[in-house]
């Protein structure tokens, strides 16, 4: 019989996964079911990208390229860092791979031995916890306050600290909760990092083209250099550049680093796709100005959601600072009754009621490690937000 490796027997697939299953099988019926459960961008990749994609292919750089990123592609790596962050790295201290998926988890099957802890912040992104799991690591939960917008503290990083932490892993702006951090909020938590030396740094910067209301984004080697020989900074083009399916990611970081990670790559996929790095060298590189654009729709769409949410008695949700998804608390929902007299004592029953009664599909918070939440993923039409909004109102209202 089939015996799978003890390295992932423990490991599901992601409950989204499961829910936009289910959502697809109930579509499938004939049940008109809004999908509120996508991690990405619904707007389409920009022209001048693709066009880059088939020029490239038209030349034909339809080959192999150098293992973690033609040297063009780390020139626009390079000169994002520069242009974005104010960071200097050399191409030697940049990697890409398929997706910032890929970038994390060459870095933690390159530095993770049996029972090295990576602390990791919740509610979080739950690949990082597997990614760690499969790479024999320790994922170390700790759980952020809502009270204290889902940040970490300093005090809770310090505890969190034991001989055998390896990294932290930080995200901002978050998925989940759309919470990202300021100069002000890293500040004190890179402070902690500076007095432990043996603590490296992932920052995971996906979302950082998304951020609202004025707010300016930092990535934490820009505010503390002294963490640049320990901190790798992971970014990408599927969220910024609507680009998901291009399988483009990439990191910066000390150069040690960058070569044992190119290790990882070079037995697992080889380079990125060389079509995919010719359309991440134009989005990179071409004009940023749909960006903007973008920015100010998705804020259209969170302020719609937040409003809609916090119109609804029983439900509390934040207004995020970053990235497509809103975080409520459904808590005031827990113990009422459905009509057909089934008690909700979870976010998970929550959502499941929603799906069944509203054919609205949203993601339970814990999937992401933090009960009783959860999470819409914005990156749809106004128009479909207002209808599940609507729906979601009717079948709340119908709890007793
Ligand atoms: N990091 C976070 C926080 C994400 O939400 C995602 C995608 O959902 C990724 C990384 C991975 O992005 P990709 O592998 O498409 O670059």
């Amino acid at each position: 019989p089939f015996r799978p490796a003890a390295r992932i027997a423990d490991i599901g697939v992601s409950e989204i996964l499961q829910i936009g299953a289910r959502a697809a099988a109930m579509r499938r019926e004939g049940h008109d079911v809004i999908v509120l459960g996508a991690g990405e961008p619904d707007f389409d990749t920009p022209d001048t990208v693709k066009d880059a994609a088939l020029r490239a292919m038209q030349r034909g750089e339809t080959r192999y390229t150098a293992l973690d990123g033609s040297p063009a592609m780390k020139e626009a790596v390079q000169e994002k860092f520069r242009r974005d962050n104010g960071l200097d790295f050399s191409a030697g201290e940049v990697s890409v791979a398929s997706g910032a998926k890929q970038v994390i988890f060459n870095a933690f099957m390159a530095t993770l031995d049996p029972g090295d802890e990576v602390i990791v912040p919740t509610p979080y992104w739950t690949s990082y916890a597997d990614i760690i799991r499969i790479a024999g690591g320790v994922p170390v939960l700790v759980a952020c306050d809502a009270a204290n917008g889902f940040r970490l503290t300093a005090a809770q990083l310090e505890r969190a600290i034991t001989p055998a932490t390896r990294w932290l892993m930080l995200n901002s702006p978050s998925n989940p909760t759309g919470a990202a951090y300021s100069e002000a909020d890293y500040r004190p938590l890179l402070d902690v990092l500076v007095k432990h030396p043996h603590v490296w740094l992932l920052a995971d910067d996906i979302y950082e083209h998304i951020v609202y209301d004025g707010f300016r984004f930092v990535t934490p080697v820009a505010l503390e250099p002294a963490l640049r020989e320990r901190t790798l900074t992971v970014n990408g083009v599927s969220k910024a550049y609507a680009m998901t399916g291009w399988r483009i990611g990439y990191g910066a970081g000390p150069a040690a680093l960058i070569r044992a990670m190119a290790v990882v790559q070079s037995q697992s996929t080889s380079n990125p796709s060389s079509i995919s790095q010719a359309a991440a060298i134009e989005a990179l590189t071409g004009p940023q100005d749909y960006l903007d654009e973008r920015r100010d729709s998705f804020r259209v769409r969170r302020d719609l959601v937040v409003d809609g949410l916090n119109g609804i008695d029983g439900i509390d949700c934040p207004r995020p600072q970053g990235a497509f998804y809103t975080f409520a608390s459904c808590a005031g929902m827990l113990g009422r009754a459905t009509p057909r007299g089934r008690k909700i004592e979870t976010d998970g029953d929550f959502c499941a009621y929603l799906l069944d009664a509203a054919k609205v599909a949203v993601v339970p918070g814990s999937a992401f490690g933090a009960s009783p939440f959860f999470r819409i993923s914005y990156a749809t039409s106004q128009e479909e937000l207002r209808e599940a909004l609507a729906r979601i109102a009717v079948a709340c209202a119908a709890l007793a």
